[in-house]
């Protein structure tokens, strides 16, 4: 059990600031208050700002073997891309998870939500990896093993066309054994690892494997997670597979739930919103990753004011080209100030920070746990240095924390009480070696070109009207 008490350090109060002490005992959060007495470990966090940890609420770790390198094109082409490139070895799918929970530390999150790309036909060992290369680091972790059971062909819209696709290598009933079996090997919810059940979304999935992964989550209590109407291409393509929009799809075959986490919902209509409020599903806002693929503006405010829970996700890296949560927070709360003149729907700064802690709980149904500095919930906390050049002068903290552009500013990370930060750096692994191994590993490139982009570019333009 781990114990310790951090003294004279900044916490929020309700539109202010106060100097405390925080006691961590037992991995959890005991008391908060002035001058406590000291229980454990003493840290000093006078001039430091301690926050709930943030969740990188949406990304694929293995993503970031391609990021920087990707072609600008809309989601449907660049997956195509994506593909074509994806190396993929076990190794690498370590090296990345290590990747992308030293990059979501270091800009506050305490938790990452892995929508996992599986090695075909090394699915469990996919897992097993990633799951190693998270406790390892020590994050909290929610491995959601990315399953689909059409082909990618099957997630354009036909339009005026008829076409026809391959079928997917895999039947619907094997995927649902292979996520069942990683339930019962790694699903591990007390020692920070979770298994999701992950249908991709609509554009690449069948009901029945919905319909199984429900199943799933009902049996062994697990969240639910998926991308959901990311681009135009897969509204329309809603209509053509169902008659209606996506989100009534959804409700009606059982998705949906206060344990469903949703990523993008860049093309939702009011009803639609009405039906997330309704379900108390989640939405996880990828702001970069929108604007990068051209996606669209998420009506972030509309779902705001229907009471539909937001938080943010980083989104692969691929798409992104980064793992920075605090960018993500901040793209994705000022964002919307343009599409909403009434400045008093606008996000301020410690709602962005509410959304991205507590609204991440929430969205895993585990808000009675974390997400917020409350006595009784686990120790999943950052310190960040407020002596830092990029978070002076002293101002609101959290205003420049999310409004700035912060640089190096996490001090210190604990995960369940653990130490996994301290002084700027994870102490957990050696990330100068992972440094090494993504160098070594990787080689500067700038001309590629994408079979399948070529195959089906002229039928995707045709289709979008382009
Ligand atoms: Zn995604």
């Amino acid at each position: 059990m781990l114990n310790f008490t951090i003294q004279n350090v900044l916490i929020a109060v309700s539109d202010d600031y106060a100097t405390v002490d925080v006691q961590v005992v037992d991995n959890k959060i005991a008391a908060i208050a002035p001058n406590l007495q000291v229980i454990g470990t003493p840290i000093d966090g006078k001039n430091k700002l301690l926050l709930p940890g943030f969740f990188n609420a949406h990304t694929h770790s293995s993503e970031m073997w391609q990021r920087g390198i990707m072609s600008m094109f809309p989601l449907e082409l660049w997956l195509a891309e994506l593909y074509d490139f994806a190396p993929l070895d076990p190794e690498e799918v370590y090296l990345s998870a290590l990747g992308t929970a030293v990059e979501t530390l270091l800009s506050g999150g305490t938790s990452v939500v892995d929508h996992l790309v599986l090695i075909p036909g090394l699915e469990l060992e996919t897992i097993a990896i990633a799951t190693r290369a998270y406790r390892e680091v020590g994050i909290r972790s929610f491995i959601a093993p990315l399953i689909q059971d059409e082909s990618l062909t099957a997630g354009i819209p036909s339009g005026e066309s008829t076409q026809t696709h391959e079928p997917y290598f895999r039947s619907t009933a094997a995927t649902l054994e292979i996520i069942e079996e990683a339930v019962r090997q790694f699903h591990r919810p007390d020692e920070g690892v979770n298994i999701l059940v992950a249908p991709t979304g609509i554009q690449l999935c069948t009901d029945a494997l919905f319909e199984g992964c429900t199943e799933l989550s009902d049996r062994y209590n697990l969240c639910r997670h998926s991308h959901l109407l990311e681009t135009r291409a897969q509204e329309k393509l809603a209509q053509e597979k169902y008659g209606c929009t996506a989100v009534e799809h959804l409700k009606r075959i059982g998705f949906l739930s206060d344990r469903t986490s949703l990523a993008h919902c860049v093309w939702l209509n009011d009803a639609d919103i009405a039906i997330l409020a309704e379900t108390q599903s989640t939405v996880v806002h990828n702001p970069l990753s929108n604007l990068r693929l051209g996606s669209g503006i998420a009506p972030i405010l509309k779902y705001r004011q229907a009471g539909v829970n937001v938080t943010f996700g980083c989104d692969g890296a691929s798409s992104n080209d980064s793992q920075d949560l605090l960018e993500a927070i901040k793209i994705g709360s000022i964002l919307h100030n343009i599409t909403d003149s009434d400045y008093q729907h606008w996000i301020t700064p410690r709602q962005a920070v509410e959304m991205a802690s507590l609204g991440g709980a929430k969205g895993l149904n585990i808000a009675d746990k974390l997400g917020s500095l409350t006595v009784g919930k686990q120790a999943d906390l950052v310190l960040y240095d407020l002596t830092n050049l990029s978070l002076l002068p002293r101002t609101d903290p959290i205003g420049l924390l999310v409004l700035g552009r912060p640089t190096n500013v996490v001090n210190s990370a604990w995960v369940n009480g653990k130490q996994i930060v301290a002084d700027g750096k994870v102490t957990t692994i050696k990330v100068d070696e992972l440094r090494q191994e993504l160098f070594n590993r990787s080689q500067w490139e700038t001309k590629r070109k994408s079979e399948t982009v070529a195959q089906i570019e002229a039928h995707y333009r045709t289709v979008m009207g382009l």
